[in-house]
Protein backbone atom coordinates (compact mmCIF):
# COMPACT_ATOMS: atom_id res chain seq x y z
CA UNK A 1 0.00 0.00 0.00
CA UNK A 2 1.54 3.09 -0.51
CA UNK A 3 1.98 5.91 2.46
CA UNK A 4 -0.99 7.80 2.18
CA UNK A 5 -3.31 4.47 1.91
CA UNK A 6 -1.40 3.42 5.26
CA UNK A 7 -2.16 6.44 6.87
CA UNK A 8 -5.98 6.89 5.94
CA UNK A 9 -6.38 3.18 6.97
CA UNK A 10 -4.42 4.08 10.32
CA UNK A 11 -6.47 6.99 10.82
CA UNK A 12 -9.94 5.35 10.26
CA UNK A 13 -9.05 2.67 12.51
CA UNK A 14 -7.85 4.85 15.13
CA UNK A 15 -11.31 6.41 14.83
CA UNK A 16 -12.79 2.99 15.74
CA UNK A 17 -10.52 2.12 18.24
CA UNK A 18 -8.12 0.40 16.27
CA UNK A 19 -4.65 1.45 16.61
CA UNK A 20 -2.31 0.08 13.82
CA UNK A 21 1.56 0.57 14.25
CA UNK A 22 2.45 1.01 10.93
CA UNK A 23 1.95 -0.39 7.34
CA UNK A 24 3.44 -3.93 8.13
CA UNK A 25 0.61 -5.01 9.91
CA UNK A 26 -1.84 -3.05 7.74
CA UNK A 27 -0.06 -5.28 4.62
CA UNK A 28 -0.53 -8.15 6.24
CA UNK A 29 -3.99 -8.61 8.22
CA UNK A 30 -5.94 -9.43 4.59
CA UNK A 31 -3.50 -12.64 4.10
CA UNK A 32 -4.39 -14.08 8.03
CA UNK A 33 -5.51 -17.60 7.71
CA UNK A 34 -5.44 -18.06 11.40
CA UNK A 35 -5.76 -16.69 14.45
CA UNK A 36 -4.81 -17.69 17.35
CA UNK A 37 -6.15 -16.28 20.95
CA UNK A 38 -4.84 -16.68 24.42
CA UNK A 39 -7.45 -17.60 26.75
CA UNK A 40 -6.92 -15.94 29.88
CA UNK A 41 -8.06 -11.50 29.46
CA UNK A 42 -8.48 -12.79 25.52
CA UNK A 43 -11.18 -14.56 25.05
CA UNK A 44 -12.87 -14.58 28.34
CA UNK A 45 -13.30 -11.04 30.39
CA UNK A 46 -10.11 -11.29 32.11
CA UNK A 47 -12.26 -10.72 35.66
CA UNK A 48 -12.08 -14.10 37.08
CA UNK A 49 -13.70 -14.58 40.84
CA UNK A 50 -12.67 -17.67 43.66
CA UNK A 51 -15.78 -19.77 42.85
CA UNK A 52 -15.14 -22.47 45.34
CA UNK A 53 -12.46 -23.50 48.15
CA UNK A 54 -10.97 -26.06 49.43
CA UNK A 55 -8.24 -27.37 52.53
CA UNK A 56 -6.25 -30.26 52.14
CA UNK A 57 -4.13 -29.77 55.50
CA UNK A 58 -5.43 -28.72 59.08
CA UNK A 59 -4.45 -24.93 57.56
CA UNK A 60 -7.41 -22.70 58.30
CA UNK A 61 -9.31 -21.15 55.18
CA UNK A 62 -8.55 -18.06 56.47
CA UNK A 63 -5.04 -18.55 57.14
CA UNK A 64 -4.75 -20.53 53.76
CA UNK A 65 -6.21 -16.87 52.02
CA UNK A 66 -3.94 -14.79 53.99
CA UNK A 67 -1.19 -16.26 52.75
CA UNK A 68 -2.09 -16.96 49.25
CA UNK A 69 -2.91 -13.14 48.81
CA UNK A 70 0.21 -11.91 50.61
CA UNK A 71 1.95 -13.84 47.85
CA UNK A 72 -0.51 -12.78 45.03
CA UNK A 73 -0.79 -9.15 46.33
CA UNK A 74 1.96 -7.93 43.86
CA UNK A 75 0.73 -9.90 40.99
CA UNK A 76 -0.88 -8.10 38.20
CA UNK A 77 -2.47 -11.64 36.96
CA UNK A 78 -6.37 -11.55 37.51
CA UNK A 79 -5.90 -14.74 39.07
CA UNK A 80 -3.81 -12.67 41.79
CA UNK A 81 -6.73 -10.37 42.17
CA UNK A 82 -9.55 -12.38 42.28
CA UNK A 83 -7.76 -14.50 45.28
CA UNK A 84 -7.01 -11.42 46.94
CA UNK A 85 -10.95 -9.95 46.18
CA UNK A 86 -11.89 -13.27 47.84
CA UNK A 87 -9.66 -13.01 51.01
CA UNK A 88 -11.03 -9.34 51.37
CA UNK A 89 -14.54 -10.59 51.22
CA UNK A 90 -13.27 -13.21 53.88
CA UNK A 91 -12.28 -11.01 56.35
CA UNK A 92 -15.53 -9.23 56.60
CA UNK A 93 -17.72 -12.91 56.84
CA UNK A 94 -15.13 -13.48 59.83
CA UNK A 95 -16.05 -9.68 60.94
CA UNK A 96 -12.21 -8.37 60.21
CA UNK A 97 -12.85 -4.95 59.15
CA UNK A 98 -8.96 -3.64 58.59
CA UNK A 99 -8.92 -5.96 54.87
CA UNK A 100 -5.69 -6.05 55.83
CA UNK A 101 -3.24 -7.78 53.11
CA UNK A 102 -0.05 -9.42 54.89
CA UNK A 103 3.59 -8.31 53.74
CA UNK A 104 5.30 -10.63 51.71
CA UNK A 105 9.11 -10.57 50.67
CA UNK A 106 11.20 -12.21 47.46
CA UNK A 107 8.25 -11.86 45.46
CA UNK A 108 8.83 -13.64 41.83
CA UNK A 109 6.65 -14.44 39.12
CA UNK A 110 7.04 -17.77 37.59
CA UNK A 111 5.01 -16.94 33.95
CA UNK A 112 2.56 -19.36 33.06
CA UNK A 113 2.78 -21.54 36.46
CA UNK A 114 2.35 -18.98 39.45
CA UNK A 115 3.96 -16.84 42.22
CA UNK A 116 6.54 -17.36 44.55
CA UNK A 117 6.94 -15.25 47.86
CA UNK A 118 8.41 -15.36 51.60
CA UNK A 119 5.08 -14.60 53.82
CA UNK A 120 6.57 -14.45 57.69
CA UNK A 121 9.77 -17.19 58.14
CA UNK A 122 7.15 -19.24 55.43
CA UNK A 123 7.68 -19.48 51.29
CA UNK A 124 4.08 -19.56 49.54
CA UNK A 125 3.61 -20.52 46.48
CA UNK A 126 0.81 -20.28 44.57
CA UNK A 127 -0.30 -21.91 40.95
CA UNK A 128 -0.60 -24.35 39.23
CA UNK A 129 0.31 -27.90 38.92
CA UNK A 130 3.40 -26.86 36.80
CA UNK A 131 4.26 -24.38 39.93
CA UNK A 132 4.29 -27.75 42.27
CA UNK A 133 6.14 -29.57 40.34
CA UNK A 134 9.32 -26.68 39.45
CA UNK A 135 9.02 -26.88 43.14
CA UNK A 136 9.04 -30.32 44.32
CA UNK A 137 5.80 -30.55 45.58
CA UNK A 138 4.12 -33.52 45.96
CA UNK A 139 0.63 -33.50 44.45
CA UNK A 140 -1.64 -36.08 46.03
CA UNK A 141 -4.11 -38.21 44.44
CA UNK A 142 -7.23 -36.49 47.03
CA UNK A 143 -5.73 -32.61 45.73
CA UNK A 144 -5.66 -34.53 42.13
CA UNK A 145 -9.11 -35.30 42.24
CA UNK A 146 -10.21 -31.82 43.35
CA UNK A 147 -8.26 -30.29 40.56
CA UNK A 148 -9.77 -32.59 38.08
CA UNK A 149 -13.05 -32.38 39.13
CA UNK A 150 -12.78 -28.55 38.69
CA UNK A 151 -11.14 -28.46 35.60
CA UNK A 152 -13.96 -30.51 33.77
CA UNK A 153 -16.26 -27.71 35.36
CA UNK A 154 -14.19 -25.27 32.78
CA UNK A 155 -12.90 -23.73 36.13
CA UNK A 156 -9.16 -23.52 36.79
CA UNK A 157 -7.81 -24.44 39.81
CA UNK A 158 -4.82 -22.63 41.67
CA UNK A 159 -3.29 -24.74 44.17
CA UNK A 160 -1.68 -22.97 47.26
CA UNK A 161 1.95 -24.32 48.72
CA UNK A 162 3.28 -23.07 52.21
CA UNK A 163 7.08 -24.17 53.03
CA UNK A 164 6.94 -27.59 50.14
CA UNK A 165 3.39 -28.59 50.68
CA UNK A 166 -0.10 -28.51 49.49
CA UNK A 167 -2.55 -26.59 52.07
CA UNK A 168 -5.90 -25.91 49.60
CA UNK A 169 -6.97 -24.94 46.43
CA UNK A 170 -8.69 -22.61 44.93
CA UNK A 171 -11.31 -22.75 42.11
CA UNK A 172 -11.54 -19.81 39.68
CA UNK A 173 -14.22 -18.83 37.15
CA UNK A 174 -13.34 -16.74 34.28
CA UNK A 175 -16.16 -16.03 31.79
CA UNK A 176 -15.99 -15.75 28.43
CA UNK A 177 -16.37 -12.38 26.43
CA UNK A 178 -19.64 -12.17 25.22
CA UNK A 179 -18.70 -12.03 21.22
CA UNK A 180 -16.58 -14.76 21.59
CA UNK A 181 -18.60 -17.08 19.91
CA UNK A 182 -19.36 -14.52 17.53
CA UNK A 183 -16.36 -13.93 16.05
CA UNK A 184 -15.00 -17.00 15.99
CA UNK A 185 -17.90 -18.53 13.48
CA UNK A 186 -17.86 -15.31 12.05
CA UNK A 187 -13.54 -15.84 11.48
CA UNK A 188 -14.28 -19.45 10.41
CA UNK A 189 -16.87 -18.18 7.54
CA UNK A 190 -14.03 -16.23 6.03
CA UNK A 191 -12.54 -19.63 6.24
CA UNK A 192 -9.78 -18.55 9.38
CA UNK A 193 -8.94 -20.92 11.50
CA UNK A 194 -8.98 -20.00 14.99
CA UNK A 195 -7.10 -21.88 17.54
CA UNK A 196 -6.49 -21.10 21.84
CA UNK A 197 -3.36 -21.06 23.28
CA UNK A 198 -3.18 -21.12 26.62
CA UNK A 199 -0.85 -21.75 29.84
CA UNK A 200 -3.82 -22.96 31.70
CA UNK A 201 -3.90 -26.89 31.23
CA UNK A 202 -5.87 -29.13 29.16
CA UNK A 203 -9.31 -29.41 30.56
CA UNK A 204 -10.36 -26.20 31.84
CA UNK A 205 -8.64 -25.29 28.14
CA UNK A 206 -10.79 -27.42 25.99
CA UNK A 207 -14.09 -27.25 28.40
CA UNK A 208 -13.88 -23.64 27.71
CA UNK A 209 -12.65 -23.63 23.79
CA UNK A 210 -15.68 -25.74 23.08
CA UNK A 211 -18.07 -23.71 24.31
CA UNK A 212 -16.94 -20.73 22.00
CA UNK A 213 -16.56 -22.98 19.10
CA UNK A 214 -12.34 -23.37 19.27
CA UNK A 215 -11.81 -27.25 18.01
CA UNK A 216 -7.79 -26.68 18.06
CA UNK A 217 -6.55 -26.08 21.43
CA UNK A 218 -2.78 -25.61 22.55
CA UNK A 219 -3.01 -25.83 26.62
CA UNK A 220 0.33 -25.65 29.20
CA UNK A 221 1.88 -23.98 26.80
CA UNK A 222 4.67 -21.20 28.29
CA UNK A 223 5.26 -18.10 26.69
CA UNK A 224 8.26 -19.18 24.20
CA UNK A 225 5.74 -22.47 23.88
CA UNK A 226 3.28 -20.08 22.61
CA UNK A 227 5.73 -18.01 20.07
CA UNK A 228 6.57 -21.40 18.52
CA UNK A 229 3.37 -22.74 18.04
CA UNK A 230 2.97 -19.62 15.80
CA UNK A 231 6.30 -20.52 13.42
CA UNK A 232 4.97 -23.61 13.28
CA UNK A 233 1.85 -22.43 11.54
CA UNK A 234 3.95 -19.95 9.49
CA UNK A 235 6.40 -22.75 8.23
CA UNK A 236 3.76 -24.50 6.39
CA UNK A 237 2.98 -20.91 4.82
CA UNK A 238 0.46 -19.85 7.49
CA UNK A 239 -0.18 -15.89 7.85
CA UNK A 240 -0.74 -16.00 11.50
CA UNK A 241 -2.22 -13.20 14.03
CA UNK A 242 -1.77 -13.62 17.39
CA UNK A 243 -4.47 -11.61 19.72
CA UNK A 244 -3.18 -11.34 23.67
CA UNK A 245 -3.34 -9.52 26.42
CA UNK A 246 -0.50 -10.59 28.82
CA UNK A 247 3.84 -10.79 29.71
CA UNK A 248 3.55 -14.09 28.52
CA UNK A 249 1.96 -13.28 24.96
CA UNK A 250 4.59 -10.89 24.21
CA UNK A 251 6.80 -13.25 22.67
CA UNK A 252 3.85 -14.70 20.45
CA UNK A 253 2.35 -11.12 20.07
CA UNK A 254 5.89 -10.35 18.22
CA UNK A 255 6.21 -13.62 16.52
CA UNK A 256 2.89 -13.08 14.74
CA UNK A 257 2.58 -11.86 11.62
CA UNK A 258 -0.20 -9.73 12.89
CA UNK A 259 0.34 -9.69 16.63
CA UNK A 260 -3.39 -7.98 18.51
CA UNK A 261 -3.39 -6.67 21.50
CA UNK A 262 -5.53 -6.23 24.11
CA UNK A 263 -6.18 -2.73 24.75
CA UNK A 264 -7.17 -3.20 28.58
CA UNK A 265 -4.08 -5.90 28.51
CA UNK A 266 -0.80 -5.21 30.22
CA UNK A 267 1.36 -2.55 28.34
CA UNK A 268 4.19 -5.09 27.51
CA UNK A 269 1.82 -6.86 25.69
CA UNK A 270 0.49 -3.70 24.00
CA UNK A 271 4.66 -2.55 22.93
CA UNK A 272 4.96 -5.93 21.71
CA UNK A 273 1.64 -5.70 19.45
CA UNK A 274 1.67 -4.26 15.86
CA UNK A 275 -2.24 -3.74 16.50
CA UNK A 276 -4.13 -2.35 19.41
CA UNK A 277 -7.42 -3.23 20.29
CA UNK A 278 -8.72 -0.03 22.66
CA UNK A 279 -11.99 -1.01 22.99
CA UNK A 280 -10.53 -5.13 24.37
CA UNK A 281 -13.60 -6.26 22.23
CA UNK A 282 -12.71 -8.97 20.17
CA UNK A 283 -14.83 -7.67 17.17
CA UNK A 284 -12.02 -5.70 16.59
CA UNK A 285 -10.10 -8.62 15.57
CA UNK A 286 -12.46 -8.76 12.11
CA UNK A 287 -12.33 -5.04 11.96
CA UNK A 288 -8.65 -4.45 11.63
CA UNK A 289 -8.56 -7.57 9.12
CA UNK A 290 -11.49 -5.83 7.21
CA UNK A 291 -9.49 -2.51 7.23
CA UNK A 292 -6.56 -4.18 5.45
CA UNK A 293 -8.79 -6.09 2.81
CA UNK A 294 -9.81 -2.55 1.79
CA UNK A 295 -7.12 -0.77 2.23
CA UNK A 296 -5.34 -2.95 -0.42
CA UNK A 297 -7.99 -3.60 -2.43
CA UNK A 298 -8.75 0.11 -3.47
CA UNK A 299 -5.02 0.21 -4.80
CA UNK A 300 -5.00 -2.26 -6.76
P1 LIG B 1 -3.24 -17.65 29.71
O1 LIG B 1 -2.19 -18.17 28.78
O2 LIG B 1 -4.54 -18.35 29.55
O3 LIG B 1 -3.40 -16.15 29.65
P2 LIG B 1 -1.36 -17.56 31.90
O4 LIG B 1 -0.17 -17.94 31.08
O5 LIG B 1 -1.46 -16.18 32.41
O6 LIG B 1 -2.75 -17.97 31.16
O7 LIG B 1 -1.41 -18.54 33.12
C1 LIG B 1 -1.39 -19.91 32.89
C2 LIG B 1 -1.70 -20.63 34.15
O8 LIG B 1 -0.66 -20.37 35.09
C3 LIG B 1 -2.96 -20.18 34.80
O9 LIG B 1 -4.06 -20.89 34.30
C4 LIG B 1 -2.68 -20.51 36.24
O10 LIG B 1 -2.93 -21.87 36.47
C5 LIG B 1 -1.21 -20.25 36.38
N1 LIG B 1 -0.90 -18.91 36.88
C6 LIG B 1 -0.22 -17.94 36.23
N2 LIG B 1 -0.06 -16.86 37.00
C7 LIG B 1 -0.69 -17.11 38.16
C8 LIG B 1 -0.89 -16.37 39.39
N3 LIG B 1 -0.42 -15.13 39.58
N4 LIG B 1 -1.57 -16.99 40.37
C9 LIG B 1 -2.05 -18.24 40.20
N5 LIG B 1 -1.90 -18.97 39.09
C10 LIG B 1 -1.22 -18.44 38.09
MG1 LIG C 1 -3.90 -13.81 29.00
Amino acid sequence: ATPTAVMVATGKGASQGVLIKGGNALENAHKVKAVIFDKTGTLTVGKPAVVNTMVFSNTPLLELCDLAAAAEANSEHPFAKAIVEYTKKLHEQYGIHTNHIVESRDFEVHPGAGVSAKVGDRTVLVGNKRLMLAFQVPVSPEVQAYVSDTEHLARTCVLVAVDGVLCGAFAVSDPLKPEAGRVVSFLNSMSILSIMVTGDNQATATAIANEVGISRVYAETDPVGKADRIKELQMKGLTVAMVGDGINDSPALAAADVGMAIGAGTNIAIEAADVVLMKSNLEDVVTAIDLSKKTLSRIR
